[in-house]
């Protein structure tokens, strides 16, 4: 029997190549996507095979929808054995700050709470897979580390003392310090979130349950629909600027194969491990562990956040 993933954001960019990827290594590929007509057309115009895949509608900003995806992912009464945490939304330009149906500023429920409820429901059916090698992998980037050439860039993430976390995250809280909205650093602030949720599973769990967390940075992979919200100039000029000045560039299918490895491959297995290729790309180069950012390494934050995130997405 084939083994499955959950891949969440599966409809393009970094996500869908993961999912051809993961198909092509003979993985049964559940898609998790807001828009499944959009994720169908993906997976068909990268060929991927008709029976090594099914899509499931998930709106991550919604935690209704979240529970809701779980429920009929069990109703299907498939087995999980690898969950990726890949979408996201970056929306850099905007003034004022969206809404989810929740009420939660939008680029935090997607990214963050969104996936934290999903992993906190989903370790049940981790912890029932009948692999020996169970794992889940959340995507990160260089942008939650300012120690990191591609992490200097401001607006800096900085969650504070999770203060809108505590305050309940609603109108009128636009951040996790509480300050003003800055919906660059918005998104920078959910990546570290999501670093620190793999680091906190991995300390509640790994022992337990086997199964292995980790993240990764797969590169800057500047051509994917991530960008789709900035100016048309910067989208046409990023992908250049990263091939040639900074070496970052990373394509797609390269990314969707780093991707399937972290998820798929024995020298993967190291829980609480963030794999990085490094920032300048170079031929062959092997991956290796990274130390993550002071924010993003900070125990007692992780604990923090984990216990503020489980009452805002009604866990607690
Ligand atoms: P894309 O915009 O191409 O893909 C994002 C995916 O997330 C899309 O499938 C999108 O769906 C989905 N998504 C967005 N909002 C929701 C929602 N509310 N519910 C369900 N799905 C949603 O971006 P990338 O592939 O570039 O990014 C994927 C991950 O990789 C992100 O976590 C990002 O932080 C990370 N990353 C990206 C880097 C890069 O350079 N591109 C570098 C480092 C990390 P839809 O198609 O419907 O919009």
């Amino acid at each position: 029997q084939k083994s499955t993933v959950v891949i969440t954001g599966a409809s393009s960019g970094v996500g869908l190549y993961a999912a051809k990827a993961l198909s092509k290594r003979g993985w049964y590929v559940v898609m998790a996507c807001r828009d499944v007509e959009k994720a169908y057309n993906a997976a068909q115009s990268l060929n991927m095979p008709q029976d090594s895949y099914t899509i499931i509608p998930i709106d991550l900003a919604s935690l209704g929808s979240v529970r809701y995806f779980v429920s009929t992912f069990r109703e299907k009464g498939l087995s999980l054995d690898a969950l990726l945490c890949n979408a996201a939304i970056y929306m850099p330009l905007i003034k004022e700050p969206l809404r989810s149906p929740e009420g939660f500023e939008l680029t935090m429920a997607t990214n963050h709470l969104g996936h934290f409820l999903l992993c906190n429901l989903m370790l049940d059916d981790l912890k029932k897979s009948s692999s020996p090698d169970p794992r889940l992998v959340i995507l990160g980037t260089v942008t939650h580390n300012p120690d990191e050439l591609g992490g200097k860039i401001p607006p800096r993430p900085d969650l504070g003392e999770l203060e809108g976390f505590a305050a309940g995250f609603q109108d009128p809280i636009t951040m996790a310090d509480g300050k003003k909205f800055e919906p660059v650093k918005a998104y920078k602030d959910s990546k570290v979130c999501n670093v620190l949720t793999m680091r906190e599973l991995h300390r509640r769990y790994h022992e337990l349950t086997g199964i292995t967390f980790s993240s990764l940075y797969p590169g800057c992979v500047a051509e994917t629909p991530l960008f789709r919200n900035h100016y048309p100039l910067f989208q046409k000029l990023f992908p250049l600027f990263q091939k040639h000045i900074t070496g970052g560039y990373v394509s797609q299918e390269l990314a969707g194969e780093r991707v399937a490895d972290v998820i798929a491959a024995p020298e993967y297995k190291q829980s609480g491990a963030y794999w990085s290729w490094g920032n300048r790309q170079k031929k062959d180069r092997q991956s290796f562990v990274q130390k993550v950012s002071p924010q993003a390494r900070d125990d007692e934050k992780a604990e923090l956040l984990w216990d503020l995130s489980a009452k805002l997405v009604g866990l607690a």
